[in-house]
This record gives C-alpha cells, sequence and structure tokens, in this order.
C-alpha cells in the first residue's frame, strides 16, 4: 500500500488536461438545443395545442387529455431527432440527487414488429413505488403507490438517449414526497401574496415571479486518490488527516488561474450545461485549494432549481472523464473552507420591476422599502426554521465552525440601508420618499438615496445578506437541494405579506391613504427588526452569540433539535395557511430529516471505526515494531537506552494514541448500539449527534500519529496530495 500510494500521488501529478469536447460553434448556436423550449414547441406543436400549453406554463390553465397527446407527439418527433429511444420521469426525492426510471419507446405495432409511441398519458403521469423513497411513514410497503406528475412549467430535456420530463413526486394520498411539490407551492404562495401589494403601486403588474440565482461551491479531487480513501469514498468528506502545511493562509488559490486540467473539465461542464439551456455564467477558483465555484445568470425559481439539479448530475458524470470525483459535500476537508451554496433570492414583476432593488422614484422606492423590510420581518419571525432549513448533517460542519454560515440567522444590511430605515423611523409617515440622484449621494432626512450595488458592502460571516438588489441566504449546504430552503423562505415571506396587506386594507378602509397606510404599518416592523434580526458585525465572535441569544435569536448548534422548528405552532400555522405543507408533511418530513442524520453518521461512524482499526492501527504499530527493533538493536550494540530516547518517547507515545483510539471506537461503537435501539425517530437522533461527537474526537489522535509514523508507511493519501492539482 505505502508505494501505492506514492505510486498514485505520482500519476496525479503527471495526469495532462484531457481536451474538451468543444463544439465547432458559438454558444449562442447550441444554448438550449437538448431542450424542448419555446422555440421547438413552436416548431414541433400544431397551433391548437401550442396555445394549450402556454397557457397551461404562463397561467396554470390544466391540459387536457388530447392536448397532452398532441405535446406528447411534437416531444417524440423531436427526441427521436436527437437518437432519443428512452423516456423517464426526473423527480426530486428526499434523498441526495435525483432519480429517474427509464422506459423505451418501443411497443408492438400489431405487425410482427415494434414501433415508437409516446402519448399524453405517459407524459403527464407515472407511477414509482413510493415505499422505496424516504416517506417518513406515509408510505408502508404493503401500500406502495406513489405517482410522479408532469411539471410542464420547466422543459423536457435531452441526456444521452433519454427524453427526461421534470415531475412532481406525490404519495397516493397526495402528499408531497419531493422537494418540487412544496417548491412549486411556495412560489404560487409568494407571488400571489405579493400581486395585490404591487398592484397598490402600480395597478399595470399581472404577475409577480420567484427568482434563484445559485453559486455551487465544489472540491475537485484525482479519482485514483480518491478511491484510496475509503472515507471520502463512503461518506463524501476525509474523517481524519492532518492539516497540510500550505493550505489557504496565503489566499493564493482565490481567483488564482484555474489549472488546465480542471479549466478542460469546467468547459466540458459549461458546454454540457449550455446545450441543456442552462445559463451557466461564471467560473472561479474558490477559497480553499482545490476548490472552485460556478454559477448561472439567475432566473425563475423552480427552474433555476431544476437546473442546478442537473448541474449537480452533470458535475460528477464529467469529472470522472477528467479524472476527477467532484465532492459536493459540505465540509470535505478539515481546517480548510466547506462549501456552501448561496441562494440569490428576489421577487419581480411581469413589467419589470425588481421588488428588492430600490426605485427611480419616491412610488417605487416605497414599494422597495416595503418588500425589503417585510422580508427581514419575516426571516426575524422565522429565524429557528430558516436555519432548520438549511440544516444537515453534513451541512453541520460548516454550522457553527469559524466559517460562513454562523449557526444564528441574521440579516446583513449595510451601512446605507440601514441608515434609511433609521431615518424613515424618524420622518412623518407621509413623507414622500425623495430620489436623491446618482452625483448628490446625501442622505437627507426625507429622502432615500439612489441605491447601487456596490453601495452594500459584503459581509461574509451574514448567513443572509442584502448585496443590492436581493437577498443571499448564504447558509444553504454545497450539497442540498435548494428546494427546501427556498419553499420555507417563499413561505415565510407570503405569509408576512398577506398579513402586512391586511394591516394596510383596514388602514385604507378607515380614510388614510395609501403611502401613510403603508408606512404606518411598516414602522413597527422596521423599529422590530432594526433591534432583533439585522446585524452587520461579525457572525462568528463569542460577544454576537451572546447578544443573539440576548435578542431572542434561535442560537441551537444541535442539528437534530434545529428541526423541531418545522413542527412549531408558529411554524405548522405559516405553513398550512400558505398551503405549502400540510402538518401531516411536516410530521413526516421531519421523521425523514431526523432518519437520513442517524444513517449519515452511522455510516460516518463505521467508516471511522474501521479505517482506525484496520488502515491506522496495524500501520502505527508496523512502525513501532521498527522502533522496538532499532531500540533492542541499540541496546544489544551499547548495553543501555542512551541514544535512543527519542524512539523510546515515540513508541510511547504511539502507544498512547493506539490504546486511545480502540477505547475510543470501542465506545463510539456501543454508542452506536445503544442509539440503535431508540425507536423514536427525535431521540434516536439525539443519540446520534453523541455519535457525531466521537467520529470528530477520534480523528485527533489519528491525526498526530500522521505526524509521527512514517510517511512511507503511512496508509491513506495525505491531505497535501489530495488538495492540490497542478
Ligand atoms: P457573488 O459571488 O459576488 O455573490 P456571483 O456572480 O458569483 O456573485 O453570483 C451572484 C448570483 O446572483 C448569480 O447567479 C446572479 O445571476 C444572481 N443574481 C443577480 N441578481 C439577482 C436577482 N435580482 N435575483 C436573484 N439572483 C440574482
Ligand atoms: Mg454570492
Amino acid at each position: 500500500m505505502s508505494t501505492d500510494r506514492f505510486d498514485l500521488v505520482k500519476q496525479s501529478f503527471e495526469k495532462k488536461a484531457i481536451p474538451a469536447d468543444v463544439p465547432d460553434a458559438k454558444t449562442s448556436d447550441y444554448f438550449g438545443e437538448l431542450v424542448f423550449d419555446r422555440a421547438k414547441m413552436h416548431r414541433y406543436l400544431d397551433a391548437g395545442t401550442l396555445k394549450a400549453l402556454l397557457d397551461c406554463i404562463d397561467n396554470g390553465r390544466p391540459l387536457d387529455g388530447k392536448t397532452a397527446d398532441g405535446v406528447a407527439r411534437g416531444m417524440k418527433e423531436w427526441a427521436i431527432s436527437h437518437h432519443v429511444t428512452h423516456i423517464s420521469h426526473w423527480f426530486q426525492p428526499l434523498t441526495e440527487g435525483t432519480a429517474e426510471k427509464h422506459d423505451s419507446l418501443i411497443d408492438y405495432d400489431g405487425k410482427g414488429g415494434v414501433i415508437e409511441t409516446f402519448d399524453g398519458k405517459s407524459l403527464v403521469q407515472q407511477e414509482p413505488d413510493a415505499s422505496s423513497f424516504p416517506n417518513g411513514g406515509i408510505r408502508a410497503t404493503f401500500e406502495a403507490r406513489g405517482y410522479t406528475a408532469w411539471d410542464p412549467t420547466s422543459p423536457v430535456y435531452i441526456m444521452d438517449d433519454t427524453l427526461c420530463i421534470p415531475s412532481l413526486f406525490i404519495s397516493y394520498t397526495g402528499e408531497a414526497l419531493d422537494y418540487k411539490t412544496p417548491l412549486k407551492k411556495s412560489i404560487k404562495a409568494v407571488t400571489e401574496a405579493a400581486l395585490p401589494i404591487c398592484r397598490m403601486f402600480d395597478p399595470a403588474v399581472k404577475k409577480v415571479y420567484s427568482y434563484l440565482g445559485w453559486e455551487q461551491e465544489y472540491f475537485l479531487v484525482d479519482e485514483s486518490l480518491y478511491a484510496a480513501r475509503p472515507d471520502l469514498m463512503i461518506t463524501g468528506r476525509t474523517l481524519m488527516g492532518h492539516a497540510s502545511s500550505k493550505n489557504q493562509q496565503l489566499s493564493d488559490h482565490y481567483f488564482g488561474a484555474i489549472p488546465s486540467r480542471v479549466a478542460a473539465f469546467m468547459r466540458d461542464l459549461e458546454i454540457a450545461g449550455h446545450r441543456l439551456g442552462i445559463p451557466l455564467k461564471t467560473r472561479h477558483n474558490e477559497a480553499a485549494p482545490n476548490q472552485f465555484e460556478l454559477a448561472p445568470i439567475y432566473g425563475e425559481a423552480n427552474l433555476a432549481n431544476d437546473q442546478n439539479q442537473i448541474v449537480m448530475n452533470l458535475m460528477h458524470t464529467i469529472a470522472r472523464k477528467h479524472g476527477f470525483v467532484v465532492l459536493l459535500h459540505e465540509k470535505p476537508f478539515d481546517g480548510v473552507n466547506g462549501s456552501g451554496k448561496h441562494n440569490n433570492w428576489s421577487l419581480g414583476t411581469d413589467t419589470g420591476t425588481q421588488l428588492l432593488a430600490p426605485g427611480k422614484d419616491p412610488k417605487s422606492n416605497l414599494q422597495f422599502i416595503t418588500f425589503f423590510v417585510n422580508v427581514l420581518f419575516a426571516v426575524q419571525k422565522h429565524n429557528a426554521l430558516l436555519k432548520a432549513s438549511i440544516a444537515s448533517a453534513t451541512n453541520a460542519h460548516r454550522l457553527g465552525g469559524n466559517e460562513a454560515p454562523p449557526a444564528i440567522v441574521s440579516a446583513f444590511l449595510g451601512q446605507t440601508m440601514t441608515d434609511v430605515l433609521r431615518k424613515l423611523l424618524e420622518v412623518p409617515s407621509d413623507t414622500p420618499i425623495e430620489i436623491v440622484g446618482k452625483k448628490k449621494k446625501t442622505l437627507d432626512l426625507v429622502e432615500i438615496p439612489q441605491i447601487f450595488v456596490d453601495n452594500t458592502d459584503r459581509n461574509r460571516t451574514s448567513p443572509f445578506a442584502f448585496t443590492g438588489n436581493r437577498f443571499e441566504f448564504r447558509a444553504v449546504g454545497s450539497s442540498a437541494n435548494c428546494g427546501g430552503a427556498m419553499a420555507t423562505l417563499n413561505a415565510a415571506v407570503a405569509e408576512q405579506l398577506t398579513e402586512f396587506k391586511k394591516r394596510v386594507d383596514a388602514d385604507i378602509a378607515g380614510g388614510k391613504t395609501v403611502n401613510v397606510a403603508v408606512m404606518d404599518a411598516l414602522k413597527p416592523l422596521i423599529g422590530s427588526v432594526l433591534e432583533v434580526v439585522c446585524f452587520d458585525g461579525n457572525g462568528y465572535s463569542r460577544e454576537w452569540l451572546e447578544e443573539a441569544r440576548r435578542r431572542g435569536l434561535d442560537v441551537e448548534t444541535s442539528v437534530p433539535e434545529m428541526f423541531k422548528a418545522f413542527t412549531s405552532p408558529a411554524s405548522v400555522k405559516m405553513f398550512t395557511s400558505t398551503g405549502v405543507y400540510t402538518e401531516k408533511e411536516l410530521i413526516a418530513r421531519n421523521e425523514v430529516k431526523w432518519e437520513t442524520y442517524c444513517k449519515k453518521v452511522q455510516i460516518e461512524s463505521r467508516v471511522m471505526g474501521r479505517v482506525a482499526s484496520n488502515h491506522i492501527i496495524p500501520a502505527a504499530l508496523e512502525y513501532k515494531t521498527r522502533l522496538l527493533k532499532e531500540v533492542a538493536l541499540n541496546k544489544e550494540v551499547f548495553g543501555d537506552l542512551e541514544g535512543c530516547t527519542t524512539e523510546v518517547d515515540l513508541i510511547r507515545k504511539i502507544s498512547g494514541y493506539v490504546e486511545e483510539i480502540r477505547l475510543m471506537v470501542k465506545d463510539m461503537t456501543q454508542a452506536r448500539a445503544e442509539a440503535n435501539v431508540i425507536t423514536d425517530d427525535y431521540l434516536r437522533a439525539v443519540a446520534y449527534h453523541g455519535v457525531a461527537d466521537y467520529v470528530l474526537r477520534l480523528r485527533r489522535p489519528i491525526d498526530e500519529l500522521e505526524e509521527i509514523v512514517d510517511n512511507k508507511t503511512w496508509p491513506l493519501p495525505k491531505y497535501r496530495e489530495l488538495l492540490f492539482i497542478s
């Protein structure tokens, strides 16, 4: 093994970039060629079918069976022209990643041969076995029926030889068993709640959109070195490994020149994404060695989330072509930054107004402030829940560590917006919010200055930051489905907007003008958010923890405990009133979350135990034996131990660490056995939280041994070997 490791490292160093498959065309020529987008709809559908489908996509009108048949016919013709042989509903169950089941297009033609068939029925609905997916007790194996249902708002696309149909996944009894369904419900809730508020300011608005722009962080490691690390292979992260002498302290990786092997991978990924109509835009090196990021142009939230899931799948397959494995785990390496997925979130109207961007006149500024403040208040009210929405066994290693995000949900406004809110509290409610021109950037009492994106400073420690025309929810984990966090945020904002509108309507009915009613309703919210949720300081500091506790923000750090926020009375009220989750779904989902937490920790703990016992201890003992032989020889030649006190010291240290590891593995196994017999999901997860602690503590003696044991004997690729791609 020891020589193998050197061979692997050398091979990885010598690997050359594999050229990307660059098409002989400009991006705009092949962008979207593998999606059945509007251009293809126009080409492949008859006029009646096209009209009905667009009416369904744009206005939510249901499709009838005849139209679905027409759509399927058009899709089939297009797909076959791309050599497609199979179709698959593609959905997002409560596992990591997506699910698909391919069906060939063939059917008997009744004349002794086969033909390609695809009708409306198989486009609209399929029936996978729901009991085989996490369902939190909603589906038992004996009542397994579940449905996947076509989502016409996200275009079907071609992956290799298969036509993939983005779909919802629901149980026979109608409960959502996926991420897409609640996300779509939450988009409906928030856009419908925002619409009447927009119409107070501009009656021309007919529709509001919810936008998402995700930034996906990831690590790349060489596939041969990866294969020599059982912990990476099985758990997605290194459970042990001493820090490399150099990691990110020189800040030389961030935005650095992209290594050629990586650049070739990125190109292939982008080309594949562009073919699928995914507007990938930004790529760069991230802070940690071997860490990178990519981001598209933001888009409608449901579609943007589907595209993120597609990109995550593409990353895995394309990385292998380049001899890499992509790590989407939130914390693959200790001591360097972990990976997140910033969710840039905003609302906009069909008239082109960005509702979270400052406007150009007093009216649009008031509209902006209305949405801005209501979002902040929703985040404040549901801060514990929002934290729960991004919590997982894997994201737990980022949460509360000395890196984004802290385990407290607060909002960063920047100085400009903080000043604006403070001033608004001081002036009478009927003061017009005047525009201040670009050059004249003074902050008069009665005026909201024109605010540019750059006027908001950056604060990397804030989990929820205003960045000029949007909020950036930074706490989302790199491996997560954005749907979980986005559904929660949308629902919380929807509830708040609805309550706000009720209060404003009552005041208008009582004789107030719109502006005064809005300002009067905003003022108590502004006062409250400035005192509680808004925080521009260092989110990692001890003082903030104390201060946040004093302000009444949730400071819980245990993931199993965090999940409880989903079923608190306030959350149940919020989710049911907005129609995003039923109480039954919330309870079921929490069971899934606790169960997933237990399983992940259980797997990590097993891997840790085995690698410690079967890799680390034998290597340590091998080195110890060599030292013992040296000492014995020394004594034989010189008659005493003089001259080998270092060796004796090392032998004692090795024995000590080996003993420590043995005992801890034994205790950890015992803790697991005790946890396994607990039947209540929540209590078992709490017990597994204790097991996770063993996994964390076990790495210390192992990492100490890595420092002592002869480099040649060490069985696992080290951080310095894994983390630097040339
Ligand atoms: P940074 O790292 O500075 O935050 P990036 O360029 O990496 O910026 O990513 C910013 C993301 O925010 C992109 O996906 C971008 O399209 C998206 N974005 C920009 N404006 C909006 C908006 N109004 N709503 C939602 N997302 C947005
Ligand atoms: Mg960002």
